[in-house]
C-alpha cells in the first residue's frame, strides 16, 4: 500500500499558495484570515478523506476515524499550518498533508483500522503571535504564561478556552509527526529518511564574572582584576569542554553585557548566558557544575535561568518507523532534532515519534525553503507503514 504522490504534492503546493508572496515567502501567522482560509481548505481535504473535523477553542483542528475497536486507543498523527513571517512552505504542511493522505490512502484500499486514526493540524506552533508551540501546550495542559495572556487578548482567547482545549493523553496510543529536518544530516550523508531519536533539552545559565573597575590608563596590567579578561578564559574553556564531550552537546554564549562599560575604564563585572542543548539533561548539568566549581574563586557564579527538558521518542514507535524504512528500501539514520516541536509537548504524555526528511542546504524559515517531492513523498510512506504496524501490533 502507498500514498498517492502526485495527489500529495498538489496539496502541498496549493496550500503553499495561501500566504505566500513571491519575494517575500509564506507569512501564514496564526489567527490570520490567510491562516484561517488555509486551514478551511485542509478541513476540506480531511473531509475528503473521510474524517469527522472537529476544532477546539484555541484553533486546533482533529479529524478523527473511528477504528473497529472500541476499546482500543487513538493513533495520532500530524504537524501544525501557521508560518514565521517570510518562511517557506513546508515547515509543519508536510506533517499535517501527510497525515491526511495517509487516512485518505487506507480509505481507498478499504482498510478498516482497529484504533481510531486522528490527524491533528496544531496552531500556532512557530509562536510568534502568541507564544512556541502554544497549540499543542493547550492540547497538553499547560497553562499559558504571562506573556501568552496579553496576546492571546488580543484574539479574543480567555484561560476557559485553554482549559476547554485539553485532550485526555490516556485515550492515545502515540503521537508521531513527519516533519522537515531543517538541518544537513540528512543531505550530507544523503540518507533519505531521519528517524528521530528524541528532542534534545534545552539548559540556559545567567553567568556573572565579578572583577574590580578601575582606570583604564593608570593601573599597571599586573595589579587589575579585569572581569572580561576572566570571562574570556571562562567561555573558550567552557566551548573546549563542550567539544570533548562527544558530538552530541552544542554550547553557546550569545549574550554579553560589560560593566560599567566605558573605553576607559577596567571591566568590573561580565554577565553572559550560557545556553547548552544535549539528548539528555545530565552531561549539561555536570559541566555547568563543573565550571562553577573550577572558577568560583575567580569570580564566577552561575544561575540557572532556563530548563526544558528533552523528550525521548518512544522505542516501540521508532522501532515500527524503522521497520517501515526498511520495508520501503529507504536509508535511514537515527537523528535529534535540536528545534522545538509539537511532539515535544505531545511526547511527554504519550509515546512519540517523528520522521524527519531532507531540507536542501538544511535552510528553514526562509522562502527558499525546499524538500525534493521524492522525500516528501517518501516521508508519507514510511508514516503510512508506520500507522498500519502500530495498528495491527
Ligand atoms: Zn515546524
Amino acid at each position: 500500500m502507498k500514498i498517492n504522490g502526485t495527489r500529495l504534492m498538489e496539496q502541498m503546493y496549493h496550500l503553499g499558495t495561501i500566504g505566500f508572496e513571491e519575494g517575500k515567502g509564506m507569512t501564514r501567522m496564526s489567527y490570520s484570515p490567510d491562516f484561517f482560509k488555509g486551514t478551511e481548505y485542509v478541513k476540506g481535504l480531511m473531509e475528503d478523506a473521510g474524517l469527522s473535523v472537529t476544532e477546539d477553542a484555541v484553533g486546533n483542528v482533529y479529524g478523527i476515524l473511528r477504528g473497529s475497536d472500541e476499546n482500543a486507543k487513538i493513533i495520532a498523527f500530524g504537524s501544525h499550518l501557521d508560518s514565521v513571517p517570510g518562511g517557506g512552505i513546508y515547515d509543519g504542511p508536510v506533517g499535517v498533508l501527510s497525515a491526511v493522505e495517509c487516512v485518505r490512502t487506507l480509505k481507498e484500499y478499504n482498510y478498516i483500522p482497529r484504533h481510531s486514526l486522528q490527524v491533528i493540524s496544531f496552531i500556532e506552533e512557530e509562536g510568534n503571535v502568541i507564544g512556541g508551540l502554544f497549540g499543542s501546550r493547550c492540547a497538553t495542559g499547560h497553562m499559558p504564561d504571562n506573556a501568552d495572556l496579553a496576546n492571546m487578548k488580543m484574539h479574543g482567547l480567555t484561560i476557559e478556552d485553554v482549559e476547554r482545549s485539553r485532550i485526555d493523553p490516556s485515550r492515545y496510543e502515540c503521537f508521531m509527526e513527519v516533519h522537515i529536518e531543517q538541518s544537513q544530516n540528512l543531505e550530507l550523508s544523503g540518507t533519505q529518511i531521519g528517524v528521530v531519536g528524541g528532542i534534545v533539552g534545552i539548559v540556559r545559565y545567567k553567568a556573572v564574572m565579578t572583577g574590580f573597575a578601575n582606570h583604564a590608563g593608570t593601573t599597571p596590567m599586573r595589579l587589575r582584576d579585569d572581569a572580561l579578561e576572566k570571562s574570556c578564559a571562562v567561555i573558550t574553556d567552557l566551548l573546549e569542554r563542550v567539544r570533548s564531550t562527544g558530538n552530541t552537546m552544542v554550547g553557546t554564549v550569545g549574550v554579553l553585557n560589560i560593566s560599567p562599560g566605558a573605553a576607559n575604564v577596567i571591566p568590573g563585572t561580565v554577565e553572559f548566558i550560557i545556553e547548552l542543548r544535549d539528548r539528555e539533561m545530565e552531561g549539561m548539568y555536570r559541566l555547568a557544575e563543573e565550571l562553577q566549581r573550577d572558577y568560583a574563586e575567580r569570580g564566577l557564579t552561575l544561575t540557572k535561568i532556563l530548563e526544558q527538558k528533552n523528550v525521548p521518542c518512544d522505542a516501540r514507535v521508532i522501532d515500527a518507523m524503522e521497520t517501515a524504512c526498511d520495508g520501503l528500501e529507504l536509508s535511514h539514520m537515527k537523528l535529534y532534532s535540536g528545534a522545538g516541536h509539537d511532539m515535544m509537548n505531545m511526547g511527554r504524555l504519550m509515546p512519540g515519534g517523528m520522521i524527519f526528511i531532507p531540507s536542501k542546504d538544511g535552510i528553514s524559515h526562509r522562502a527558499e525553503e525546499y524538500s525534493k517531492p521524492e522525500d516528501i513523498i517518501n516521508g508519507a510512506n514510511v508514516l503510512l507503514r508506520t500507522i498500519l504496524t502500530l495498528d495491527e501490533a
